[in-house]
């Protein structure tokens, strides 16, 4: 039985993967577990007393058929998503600078003249498309939030709708056949995939490319970025399982390339077989994934380095804390939920974290703590010893602000080996 018609079925909210997401293999290996992890956005209110709150399984599964790196348990969208989720564009300067970049490098690979439709899947308040609608394209969103209507208001035509068949269908009455088909950031999160690429195929010219970009999972494993691991993510893909699942829809792959969003991410250029020349990036990307040696293994020594980094955060945490310190975290982002409850940090470890002044998380407790989330003003009033940055990953660029923004105390980088980076 599918997971979709065991989800129709009624048994359950939550679907617990038994058979590979993209191959459907059965008897997938089990390669991490990081214990019960509250969902990410739900936060109780500073002062709200602690009560019933639900907590999922955080188990990583390998398939090693398709190589295929995915969670253990598809938890129910609208738990996960629930309609008053407080979507939030996203759009960091990295984003905007990668989405510009995009448009380029399409424009030249494949010759665009500017004439063909761009579709964007989950396409927010329209960031991306906005460089094809400069460069003279037709463009169309598909994105299911109040993000759509803001997109219109900005002359991105946007339709407010989950992609699947239907919403496919539409923009093909509404607009035509797609030139090209982005989904960033999006086709690790959604559930029932072949369904997904099948609607893309629809939309899709017949030399059309769909173009995606997906956290990495050699990224993830080379950083040790367990904290990206969380329900949102269904799956994490290498080159090898992302090919293994495009090939099983008659799409081959035709270029990629890594990039450096959300700590290490894999774009991806996809066309109907024989449709598109393919460029050697395609096997030089293959060599370097090889080189690594067997996913299986590399997955059991990332598991090992995982547990190491826990208890030698421990105990950097100790000495810092039985020398009095105090320890501000910086940042909420979703990662930080991960960390945070696996390594166990409450209260008595981090004072607060801090977070931009207009952000909904501000007011609210961590999820699954007692860590109240506060306005990042004071991290620069009080001054404590230490700033933990739970954006780890983007460290180069955030100590240098955080300096220049009159923070004087000191840094401590959780991973990938934890570490203190001293004030200059
Ligand atoms: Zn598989």
């Amino acid at each position: 039985m599918s997971q979709q018609l065991a989800r129709a079925a009624g048994t359950g909210g939550s679907v617990v993967v038994d058979q590979c997401q993209v191959c459907g293999k059965r008897d997938l290996e089990s390669v991490l577990f990081l214990g019960y992890l509250p969902p990410v956005n739900q936060m109780r209110t500073i002062g709200e007393r602690p009560h019933e709150q639900p907590s999922y399984p955080a188990e990583v599964l390998h398939c090693s058929k398709c190589q295929l790196v995915q969670i253990g348990l598809i938890v129910d969208p609208a738990i996960l998503f629930p309609p008053e989720y407080p979507y939030t564009s996203g759009t960091t300067r990295i984003l905007r600078e990668n989405f510009a970049e995009l448009e380029r490098e399409s424009t030249l690979l494949l010759n665009l003249t500017g004439k063909e439709l761009v579709v964007d899947i989950g396409s927010n308040d329209g960031t991306l498309l906005q460089n094809f609608h400069a460069a003279g394209h037709p463009v169309c969103g598909v994105e299911p939030t109040l993000m759509a209507n803001l997109a219109n208001q900005r002359g991105i035509r946007s339709i407010m709708s989950f992609f699947g068949p239907e919403a496919a269908a539409r923009v093909v009455d509404e607009c035509g056949k797609a030139g090209v088909v982005t989904a960033t950031n999006v086709f690790a999160h959604i559930e029932g995939i072949h369904d997904i690429v099948k609607s893309v195929l629809a939309l899709l010219a017949d030399d059309g490319v769909f173009i995606t970009e997906s956290h990495y999972l050699i990224a993830l494993i080379e950083t040790l970025q367990y904290d990206t691991i969380y329900h949102e993510h269904l799956r994490h893909y290498s080159l090898e399982s992302m090919q293994f699942l495009l090939n099983m829809h008659g799409l081959e792959v035709i270029h990629t390339k890594r990039i450096p969003t959300h700590g290490g991410s894999i774009r991806v250029y996809a066309a109907r077989r024989g449709a598109r020349k393919v460029m050697p990036t395609v096997q030089q990307v293959f060599a370097e994934e090889r080189a690594g040696g067997p996913v299986s293994d590399r997955l059991k020594a990332f598991k090992r380095h995982v547990a190491m980094s826990k208890v030698q955060l421990h105990a950097l945490l100790k000495d810092l804390l039985g020398r009095g310190s105090h320890i501000y975290g910086v940042g909420a982002p979703s990662r930080a939920s991960t960390l945070i409850s696996y390594v166990g940090l409450d209260r008595e470890i981090l004072d607060c974290v801090v977070e931009v002044k207009d952000s909904y998380k501000v007011g609210k407790y961590m999820p699954g703590t007692l860590v109240p989330v506060v306005d990042e003003a004071r991290l620069f009033e009080d001054q404590p010893e230490f700033a933990l940055l739970l954006s780890w990953h983007i460290a180069d660029e955030l100590i240098p602000k955080l300096r220049q923004r009159g923070f004087k105390g000191q840094y401590l980088v959780p991973l990938p080996e934890p570490h203190i980076v001293s004030a200059i």
